[in-house]
């Protein structure tokens, strides 16, 4: 497995409607298809637009840990804030006692941390939730410290090794008591269930089955939707293919349902699906034609076409 098989470019900037938004990228690997299927009669009818994208020469693709910081009616929301610095993951290397400048590269847009609103965690898989903390003198605190934290109580009863009949999982261990209790403990988090509005424009929608409580944020701006769907998909292969299993779900049959219906909202109201995990241009629209579904990348704007 490759790590960082790209050069970093500096933080992307794209525009939704009236919205800004930002990618800051933490970490990149590069990861055979094998690894997502064994289906030869599925790889052998993968559609054209997938190259060399999505799937290069050698039947790689990325996978990239991302961070999006969303600036929408005056509020600046981070969605997924990745691994974070020195967590120990001695069982997946690419995540093992990280130092990466992702603050460095968060705060070159000209956000400090101090400027956000809002953080939401998608879910409370390691690599969405990493940097709602910061390891400092010994103590993992808040990253962001004037912002409320949105995490879902079906995350949240999950992943809370305190609770009777916790059911640990071995990649995903010290992530609640690193990341998600210190926020807990300053009384930053702010636990929400199914649906619920951040701000106008700005809802949290359940999305279940990759974990309980996995949840979406759906952005309405300026006529356009958008919809953040962290790892519902992580590969358009899963879009052409929505019933693929690559046995990472804690509930395959309702993440097939999640992934069909936002497939379907997608294609009906020519909303803009952005995954947590693609490699750019990492969101896109869907339609189908004769030869099946396609995947849209969505077009960056130079930086001199986007407002603010
Ligand atoms: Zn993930």
């Amino acid at each position: 497995m490759e790590v960082n098989p790209r050069p970093y470019t500096g933080p992307r900037k794209a525009a939704i409607g009236q919205a800004q938004l930002w990618e800051i990228e933490e970490i990149a690997e590069l990861r055979p298809l094998s690894a997502m299927t064994a289906d030869q009669a599925l790889v052998a009818s993968l559609p054209r637009w997938m190259f060399p994208t999505y799937v290069d020469a050698e039947m790689q693709f990325d996978i990239v840990t991302r961070s999006w910081i969303l600036i929408h009616e005056g509020r600046v929301i981070v969605i997924d804030p990745c691994t974070g610095n020195g967590r120990d993951f001695p069982d997946h290397p690419p995540a093992h006692m990280l130092d990466t400048p992702y603050i460095e590269r968060f705060e070159a847009t000209g956000i400090r941390v101090t400027d956000v609103d809002f953080v939401f965690c998608t879910h409370l898989h390691m690599d969405h939730c990493g940097w709602n903390t910061t390891l400092r003198g010994g103590r993992f605190v808040p990253t962001f410290p004037n912002a409320q934290y949105i995490l879902m109580r079906q995350e949240m009863d999950r992943w809370d090794p305190r609770r009777p009949g916790h059911v640990p999982v071995p990649q995903n261990a010290g992530t609640f008591e690193n990341s998600v209790l210190p926020v807990l403990e300053a009384g930053l988090a702010r636990i929400v269930d199914g649906h619920h509005t951040i701000c106008t424009g700005a809802e949290i929608e359940p999305s279940f089955g990759h974990t309980i409580g996995h949840s979406s944020l759906h952005l309405s701006s300026g006529g356009q939707e958008a919809y953040f769907v962290g790892d519902v998909f992580h590969h358009p292969l899963e879009m052409v293919a929505p019933g693929l299993d690559d046995c990472t779900s804690e509930n395959f049959a309702l993440l097939r349902e999640t992934r069909q219906r936002l497939i379907d909202i997608a294609v009906r109201d020519r909303a803009l699906i952005v995954p947590a995990h693609f490699r750019c241009p990492f969101g896109g629209h869907l339609h189908s034609n004769d030869d099946g579904l396609v995947f849209e990348p969505y077009a960056w704007q130079p930086e001199s076409a986007i407002p603010g």
